[in-house]
């Protein structure tokens, strides 16, 4: 005993270390499942998002990957998160999850009605709008409008509803500064105004003017637009405007087919919208590299309350050498215009795995005035497109009229990783033809 109690005694040693390396184990197991124990969800986000060796793209790829291990509970764990946190970066974090899920009515309702409440936290209940009852978001509007300033937290709301449902701001647009505020208000807006865009174009000949008249898209400013043809200098500038305010240039048909949904990307099978995955049939190659092109979107035409007779399908290239696809649907298969054809891959990167679009009706119907930003930016079906900058539709290569607008697909993160494209897809459909036409803009 005296000799093993002896610290320098090689026995003493051994066991002196096996002793102190169990305990320490011990210790550092207890450690672990305390610490595990005691970690909410709302700790584990917020421990992601405060990490300063990550990028805003990795945490937010972590953020997300976070909440959608979750699974079903992914909804109701973001939610607790915006209820408890006090960290404006978090709450911009979730709130961009569930921007991207669709439907959860009453949980964002909630989650918006405790942001509301809780300072520059505010900020985040933007993302939430589209969901938001009416009640609610008056409540935002007299927030701003007891303390108007273009750099508050409620300002962002404001921008929100502005593009969502711009008759609810309508009535206070005097004291509202904000320039991208007052843009968004264009959509809907009353005859009045029109008229009074036209006049003040015809003494100043700035286009600027006829643009904002066509992004009101009402069916006065659509026949002002239409009443415009001989008096623009340049035909082509009168034939970007005409579908913008809802009509094609040549037919004098509506340019879009309504009415307008919100699309979100969902796990394959959550809708008979499919994205992604592998394409069954000849699909277009790219003329430079032979690389085929992937599906984007297969609109089910059975699904839709449009008036598309065959499932549009929508495609793109992960090389991103071309500018426009043209595709025409037979009873043969697909035939592809301007450019060579072969049989599709089997790898889908453009979007993350094979999925599908899940649709809610959008809150704004008249179309969104306010310009895109490619990359942050809703997925949409149906409506008046939102161009990060309005563009010539383009003509249906089957019968040579222009093509009317039916989707448009965002570059921005998903529940499933990243988009493999950047900007923002627009895709056009000939219901006579069977033509659909995909392009981009950035
Ligand atoms: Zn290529
Ligand atoms: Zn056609």
């Amino acid at each position: 005993m005296v000799l093993t109690s002896h610290p320098s005694h090689p026995r003493y040693q051994l066991a002196g270390r096996k002793a102190i390396e169990y305990s320490s184990g011990i210790e550092n197991l207890l450690v672990y499942y305390w610490e595990k124990a005691k970690l909410t969800p709302t700790d584990e986000i917020e421990k992601i998002v405060l990490d300063s060796r990550l990028s805003v793209p990795e945490k937010d790829e972590r953020v997300i990957a976070f909440l959608e291990q979750c699974g079903a509970q992914g909804v109701a764990t973001a939610v607790e998160c915006l209820m408890e946190t006090s960290d404006v970066r978090v709450s911009e974090f979730v709130a961009s999850y569930l921007e991207m899920i669709p439907g959860a009515r009453e949980e964002k309702t909630r989650a918006a009605e405790r942001l509301r409440g809780a300072g520059p936290l505010a900020q985040s209940a933007a993302r939430l709008v589209p969901w938001l009852p009416e009640s609610v978001l008056e409540g935002f509007v007299q927030d701003y409008l007891a303390a108007p300033d273009p750099d508050s937290p409620q300002a962002s709301v404001l921008f929100s509803i502005g593009i969502h449902y711009p008759g609810l701001l309508r009535p206070h647009a005097d004291r509202i500064e904000s320039p991208f505020i007052q843009r968004s208000l264009l959509s809907g807006a009353p005859d009045e105004l029109a008229d009074g865009l036209l006049k003040i174009w015809r003494e100043q000949q700035d286009l600027d003017d006829l643009h904002s008249l066509a992004l009101i898209r009402t069916r006065h400013a659509s026949d002002l637009i239409s009443s415009l043809r001989d008096d623009v200098d340049d035909p082509e500038d009168w034939e970007w405007l005409m579908p913008l305010a809802g009509h094609l240039p040549d037919s004098g048909k509506s340019s879009v087919f309504r009415p307008s949904f919100m699309g979100f990307v969902a796990d394959e099978g959550m809708s008979d919208h499919v994205m992604g995955g592998q394409y069954l049939g000849d699909v277009p190659l790219c003329a430079d590299c032979r690389a085929p092109a992937e599906r984007v979107l297969t609109l089910s035409c059975d699904a839709l309350p449009h008036a598309v007779s065959q499932d549009p399908s929508f495609f793109w290239f992960s090389c991103a050498e071309v500018d426009r696809i043209a595709v025409q649907f037979t009873p043969r298969g697909t035939k592809v215009y301007l450019g060579p054809q072969g049989i599709a891959g089997e790898e889908s990167r453009i979007v993350p795995g094979e999925r599908s679009l899940v649709l809610e009706p959008h809150p704004n119907q008249t179309g969104v005035s306010l310009m895109a930003i490619a990359g942050r930016s809703q997925h949409q079906v149906g409506g008046l497109p939102r161009w990060p900058s309005p563009e010539l539709h383009p003509i249906c290569p089957g019968c040579g009229n222009f093509m009317p607008f039916l989707a448009a697909v965002d570059s921005g993160p998903t529940p499933f990783g990243s988009m493999g494209f950047d900007g923002l897809l627009f895709g056009f459909w000939c219901d006579d033809c069977s033509v659909s036409t995909t392009q981009i803009q950035y």
